[in-house]
This record gives structure tokens, sequence and C-alpha cells, in this order.
């Protein structure tokens, strides 16, 4: 990587800088601003740098997105490429450019055959937004206008726009900007925290029936689509119990409303299959897209339609009246073009099924099972949370979780390696391309941040 264009400035002088003119992303300024900010300067494979000279092992693939890890020349020159050959064009006047087509017809030979059409976007709240228009459009299509409402689930995470928080059930979002009219939530399937007494399949199949009971609430005629993570990702790497999904299948279908994948985290090969919702064995009629299509190199997103939906847009729906300026961009499409022929020709994600996935997940289990501060163990493939307990035997949580687990955070990056905190849960998703080496370093450091935190709790 060219050095050239960093440590031209001292960290102090970024920070300062930064807290004059820039808003970050859920933090309060003040704290940032006081503590200043990790200036990231670099990254190679798995690692980042910072202006200091620190070296830290990525475990959170940027935001879930570099699935490739950082420093790959093939991304890279087929931006430069493109930039040189079509640096723009747009959709708009009868046009098309081969980036965009090239890039369709890889991501519908990766799909399951039911899928048929995408609409391009910049990001995944991008693609939820786009969802909330195409589902109603469809349903006035096939002659449904009423069916319009969304229902969402609390604790979900879609997005930061407007729509898509409120589709999400983060509380403290829609707290800033308010709610949307004909949007619904039903709860989280999060056994671990609100099962109680019953099995985690019970739990399931409660959590599922809820839909049911909310259409029937709302009158299935008025229901356009349900959203959901296959696994919940912001919301703390939650999978559902096994009897979730069947369900919660079983009742779109019988009331007619669609099953929308939000397969923002889970595509492109974080479970070891290539979409999330093939782990969990259902089939949705929308999957929205974004992070690992383009491993982050570039903003890109997306929205999968099942060939029923795009079939009726296409054949009766008339003019789509949509369009972003920079949907299918030239540059972002030839990287995601790039980055699906590594995932694929790499054997990337059969390798994180075979092979590196079960590794983690090995590991974690043996290091964490029996560990006093963890009551819960969850993921597959590249992707895994710890949930923290005060009481491991009653599956208590602390009262004080969510600064206990920030602490945890702020302990991983004293020892060299980022994961991330949520609410209760320790969470990691490191690069796809991660060798057992890399696992071994990313297992051995989280367990000195779960030790420093559980030291400072009197549990060790
Ligand atoms: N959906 C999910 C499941 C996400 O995790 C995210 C981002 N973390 C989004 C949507 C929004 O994507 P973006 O930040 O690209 O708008």
């Amino acid at each position: 990587m060219n050095m050239q264009n960093h440590h031209k400035r001292e960290t102090r002088d970024y920070q300062e800088l930064d807290a004059s003119h820039h808003i970050h992303a859920f933090l309060d300024q003040k704290v940032l601003n006081a503590e200043g900010p990790r200036v990231i300067v670099k990254g190679e494979g798995l690692y980042l740098w910072d202006n200091d000279g620190n070296r830290y092992l990525d475990g959170m693939s940027g935001l879930w997105c570099t699935n490739l890890g950082y420093g790959r020349e093939d991304l890279v020159a087929a931006a430069t490429q493109q930039m040189q050959q079509l640096p723009y064009y747009n959709m708009f006047f009868h046009t098309t450019h081969p980036a965009v087509v090239e890039l369709s017809e890889m991501l519908f030979s990766l799909l399951p055959r039911h899928y048929s059409h995408a609409i391009y976007t910049n990001s995944g709240s991008e693609a939820n937004e786009v969802l909330i228009r195409t589902v109603r459009r469809y349903w006035q299509v096939v002659g449904q206008p009423k069916k319009r409402v969304m229902i969402g689930r609390w604790n979900g995470y879609h997005g930061s726009t407007l729509a898509s928080s409120a589709m999400g059930g983060m509380k403290f979002m829609h707290e800033m900007g308010g709610m949307l009219p004909e949007i619904a939530h039903i709860d989280e399937p999060y056994w671990y925290a609100h099962g109680g007494t019953m099995t985690p399949e019970e739990f399931g199949r409660r959590c599922a029936l809820q839909l049911e009971e909310k259409i029937l609430e709302l009158g299935a005629e008025n229901v356009a689509g349900f959203i959901a993570e296959p696994f919940q990702g912001a919301g703390g790497m939650i999978f559902p119990p096994e009897s979730y999904w069947p369900e919660i299948q079983r009742i779109c279908r019988q009331y007619h409303v669609l099953l929308c994948a939000d397969e923002v985290i889970g595509g492109f090969g974080r479970t070891g299959e290539w979409f999330a919702h093939q782990h969990f064995g259902f089939e949705p009629d929308t999957l929205s897209i974004a992070k690992g299509l383009t491993s982050g190199y570039i903003p890109m997103g997306g929205l999968v339609l099942s060939r029923t939906i795009a079939e009726a847009l296409v054949e009766k729906g008339g003019v789509f009246a949509h369009g972003l300026t920079y949907s299918g961009h030239p540059v972002a499409a030839a990287v995601a073009l790039a980055n699906l022929k590594a995932l694929r020709d790499e054997g990337i994600v059969s390798q994180v099924k075979k092979d590196s996935g079960p590794y983690l997940q090995k590991g974690l289990r043996e290091i964490f099972t029996h560990h006093p501060l963890i009551g819960e163990i969850q993921g597959t493939g590249m992707v895994a949370a710890l949930q923290f307990a005060e009481d491991k035997a009653r599956r208590q949580r602390f009262s004080n979780e969510s600064d206990i687990t920030w602490r945890c955070r702020t302990y991983g990056f004293e020892e060299g390696v980022i994961i991330r905190s949520t609410v209760g849960r320790m969470i990691m998703a490191p690069a796809l391309v991660a060798k057992h080496s890399e696992i071994d370093e990313l297992l051995e450091k989280t367990k000195r941040a779960v030790d420093r935190t559980a030291r400072d709790l009197g549990l060790m």
C-alpha cells in the first residue's frame, strides 16, 4: 500500500479536526471528542494499523463487510480499469453498461433459481427503503393495493434512514426522527434474554406465532411483508431457535405476506452458505444485500426479487417510479464482480463451511463454554456471539450489561483485537479469508479481553 498519503499529520491534529467538523455514527459526540477517535490509516489482510503504528486484528471485518479482508489488488485493479473505461453512467436513458450486466449474471448464478432480478442501491439502508416501495408496488400490480404494512421486529436493524430505521426495532433510533405509519413490530427470538422457562424450541415457535397474531390483528389484506435478518446482527448476533424460521415461512405463505430477508450481514458467505437464509433453510421472497457484495471496498447494495415478484412488476407494472443516480454504478459493479469471482473461484465460501468456520466455532466453545462470564455461545461459519451472564445457572444478565461489554471491547482494543459490544453480548465476524493462525490469535486476544472483564467483576 502506498503510505505516502498517510502520516501527514499527528494523530492529535486529525482528532481535533475531526471533532470540529464530523458527526460520527451511534456515539455521544461529546464523549468521543473528549477521548479522541483512533485514526485508522492502513489495512492488510485481517489487520489494521492506526496512525500511531498500533496493529489490530480486525475481528469484525470492518462493519461485517470486508469479507475478503483488506488489500486485495484484484479489487483495486477492477476499480481502476473501470474508472478508466467508464467511471459513470446511469440507468435512466434506456441505457445500461457491461459492468452491471456482468454483475447481475454473476449474482444470479450464485443465488437459488427462484430469484431473477435485482434493483441496485448504494447501501443496505437504501435497499430496505426500496424494498418498501417495491413490495407495495407489487401488491398494487397484482390487485391488492391495500397490502401496505411492513412488519419488523423489536431490536432488528435495517438501516439508519427514516423508513429503514422505522422497520428496524431499535427504540432509541425511533426516538430520533420518529416512527412511520404502516409499520408494525413483533418481538425478537432472543431466547437467552426473553425465553423464560420455555425451551428454545417452544420459545422459537411462540415468537413466530406472534407474527400470525399481528397479521390477524392488522388484517392479512393490509399486510405487505415481514422483514427480518436471518440472524440479528447489530442486535447481538442473535440466532433464533431452530423452530423459528419454518414457522415464520408457513405463516407468511398462509397469509400471503412477503417474506423479506435482510441479508446485508448474512449474505456472501458469512455463515458458510452464500446466503444466511440457506443456512437456516427457508425461502424468502426478497433479499436485501450490501456489505459483502463488494467486501466493503466501495459502497453498493441491492434488493433481490423472486421471479414471481419481478415478473409481475415487469409484465404488468408499467413505469417503475424509482431510480437512484448511482444505481448499478459501473465502478461499484466492477468491484462487486471481482469480489464475487474471488469468493467463488478461490473457494472461500466453501472453505468457511468446511474448515475455517468449524475451526472458529470449535475454538470458541472450547474456550468459553465453562467461562464464568459467558452464558451462551452462538454462531456458525465466521460469525459468533458471546452472551455475558451474571449468573449462568439462572440465565441472569447484568443490569449494566452494556457498560460491561463496552469495557470488554475497550480491553480488546488494548489487547490488539477489534470485537464489538452490543447490549450484553460480544460479537465477532472476521474476514472469511482468516487462516487458522489468525483465528487462534483472535481467540487468544478475545479471551484476554473477556478474562480482564471477568476479573474486574470478581468472577475470576
Ligand atoms: N441491514 C442490516 C442487517 C445491517 O446490518 C445494516 C448495516 N449494519 C443495514 C441494513 C444498513 O446498511 P447500510 O449501513 O449500508 O445502510
